[in-house]
């Protein structure tokens, strides 16, 4: 039976996840956090001491996680990843083993592979242009700099009060600079996704028009 695949891509503090997460509540549909699985692989290195040079050994820890869905929610080696996935130290660290190619295929095989299984909506940087290009609907996310780190700091403010607004907006800004100018999978929109700029939209609007976008490319009923 054919699955259904709609993509969201966009640099980080653009509001993907949490749309994302709507969008696929709503549908009905498992949503696969690709951000949370390069994560994860970081998480490992960080943990067992890999340096973050050594392409093959990274790519061996990738190799070791086991990732799942359970009640539409992707499980990584049993576990619903949580907040501890998500600090600047793991985001960073995400974004540098992202660019070597070899680890982005051993992600990419199981993206595809839970694709093969479930219908779903899949979040990432590279989900409608390389993992996904047969996707049934694309959406690309996009927020001005300012509003994306004042979004990321009212996140985190609360864990770590001595971070400042200006050291989000910088490191939102070298994560992107990496993300966009890799050579595997580079960040940008696919051609044919809708794109959004969700800078003075609330995440209900955001969600609406990707639900108003997903029944009109389905020919579902309103
Ligand atoms: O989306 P999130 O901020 O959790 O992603 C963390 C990092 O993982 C990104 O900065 C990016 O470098 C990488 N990533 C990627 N391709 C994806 C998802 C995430 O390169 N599909």
């Amino acid at each position: 039976m054919e699955r259904l695949i709609i993509t969201i891509d966009g640099p980080a503090g653009t509001g993907k996840s949490t749309a994302a997460r709507e969008l696929a509540s709503r549908l009905g549909l498992p949503f696969l956090d690709t951000g949370a699985m390069y994560r994860a692989v970081a998480w490992r290195c960080l943990k067992n001491g890999i340096s973050f040079d050594d392409e093959s050994q990274i790519v061996k820890q990738a190799r070791q996680i086991r990732f799942e869905f359970s009640k539409n929610r992707l499980l990584i080696d049993g576990n619903d990843p949580g907040d501890e996935l998500r600090s600047d130290e793991i985001s960073r660290a995400a974004s540098v083993v992202a660019t070597f190619p070899a680890v982005r295929e051993v992600l990419v095989e199981q993206q595809r592979k839970l694709a093969g299984e479930y219908s779903l909506v899949s979040e990432g940087r590279d989900q409608g242009t390389v993992v996904f290009p047969q996707a049934n609907c694309k959406f690309f996310l996009t927020a001005s700099p300012d509003v994306r780190a004042e979004r990321r700091w009212n996140d985190l403010r609360a864990g770590n009060p001595a971070i400042s607004k200006e050291m989000i907006l910088r490191e939102i800004e070298q994560r992107d600079e990496r993300d966009r100018n890799r050579k595997a999978a580079p960040l940008k929109p696919a051609e044919d996704a809708i794109i959004i700029d969700n800078s003075n939209k609330t995440r209900e609007e955001v969600v609406s028009l990707m639900v108003e976008n997903v029944r009109k490319t389905m020919q579902l009923p309103g």
